[in-house]
């Protein structure tokens, strides 16, 4: 017995852990700094860790689906109606939720390239395909409106993520207006906002008040520290009310997870600390570092190293791990994500020993 034929189907790759490396190099998995996953390294609020202590006994029940706590929260603090916030299991999950809710077999998405794989992987799951538009190394990975209409052609789905994984930029405001203006009806706009937290730019949200063709996708894995449980949310058009529940994974996301989302909400405090720890890290690598760096609005920075899989293995080597962007198609590009300050100095000094 086999499965159906899967070659078109890329495994997805992820930032190496700690305990795989540890492993391979017969290290001490507390001995290593892990900077290749763009995490949160001061780990969630207290108050979400009380909040998974309080949800144990909840996990012999299953979930609510639809109108938790949670939705009715990021409503409030997004100002939207609950049926336009849809709970997901991490925003990889509210991919899905949108690839399900938009896409016919054979439809096509336009997706930045280098970027995150998991669009093309879920709209490939669903039968659909994926075209890309350049974010281009050349011109410093500026995300204009430009960029994505040359390479557009009436896909369902169009992909801007801002902050762009893995160099950082944003794509302006008055970028993503004229998108909304541009693309043809039956065309989403799905913007990414996994990295919103640490950048500057004001969130997308508001303007699914005034256009009905564009998604956002939020996460609580970055700022809020809580990538392990699996939690983030999609905000959608006002008239797709019902459409929720037709393309939801049933209990997809458990109550401990949305209970934990839910308390890291309530600590503003916490992820302002995580922001302005990582806005410290981001600039320290930038101004330290002995290679050519991006400017980022992300947890994360963009470093041209020359051999990406030599640099990474010799800095892992070293209990230092970051992301070879190999995978993006920059095989001479790491990306490393911001640590605690002592992690940061700790990369840095690796990092310019063995480049
Ligand atoms: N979007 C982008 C741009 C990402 O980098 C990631 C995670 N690496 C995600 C979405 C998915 O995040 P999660 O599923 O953990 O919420």
């Amino acid at each position: 017995m086999q499965p159906r034929d899967l070659s078109a189907h890329a495994p997805y790759v992820p930032g190496r852990g700690t305990e795989e490396v540890a492993r391979e190099l017969g290290l001490d998995p507390e001995e290593l700094t892990k900077l290749s996953s763009n995490e949160n390294p001061h780990g969630p609020s207290p108050k979400a860790v009380a909040a998974i202590e309080d949800a144990a006994p909840t996990v012999s029940v299953y979930p609510k689906t639809a109108h938790t706590d949670l939705t009715e929260a990021l409503a409030d603090k997004w100002g939207l109606d609950p049926e336009q916030v849809w709970v997901s299991p991490g925003a990889d999950g509210s991919i899905d939720y949108l690839t399900r809710a938009m896409l016919e077999p054979g439809d096509t998405i336009l997706e930045p390239s280098p970027g995150f794989s998991y669009y093309s992987m879920s709209a490939r799951y669903h039968h659909g395909d994926a075209i890309q538009y350049e974010v281009s190394k050349a011109d410093d990975f500026e995300q204009t409106a430009d960029a994505v209409l040359d390479a557009y052609d009436g896909e369902r789905m169009v992909y801007l993520t801002t902050p762009h994984n893995p160099s950082g930029s944003v794509l302006p405001r008055t970028e993503l207006v004229e998108l909304a203006e541009s693309v043809e009806d039956h065309t989403l706009l799905v913007v990414d906002e996994a990295y919103g937290e640490f950048s500057e730019e004001p969130s997308a949200i508001d303007l699914l008040s005034e256009y009905d063709n564009i998604a956002v996708l939020r996460t609580f894995s970055k700022a809020y520290g809580l990538a392990g449980l699996r939690v983030g949310y999609t905000c959608v058009p006002e008239e797709w009310a019902d459409a929720y529940a037709r393309v939801n994974t049933p209990f997809a996301a458990s109550e401990v997870a949305c209970r934990a989302a839910l308390a890291a909400l309530d600590d503003p405090d916490h992820v302002e600390k995580s922001v302005e720890s990582a806005t410290w890290a981001r600039e320290y690598l930038r101004e330290e570092l002995d290679v050519p760096t991006w400017e980022s609005a992300g947890n994360f920075v963009l470093a041209e190293v020359g051999d990406a899989t030599a640099v990474s293995e010799a800095a892992q080597r070293e209990g230092v791990i970051v992301r070879d962007c190999g995978s993006f198609g920059l095989p001479e590009c790491i990306r490393i994500s911001c640590g605690t300050d002592a992690q940061t100095k700790r990369a840095v000094e690796v990092l310019n020993r063995v480049v």
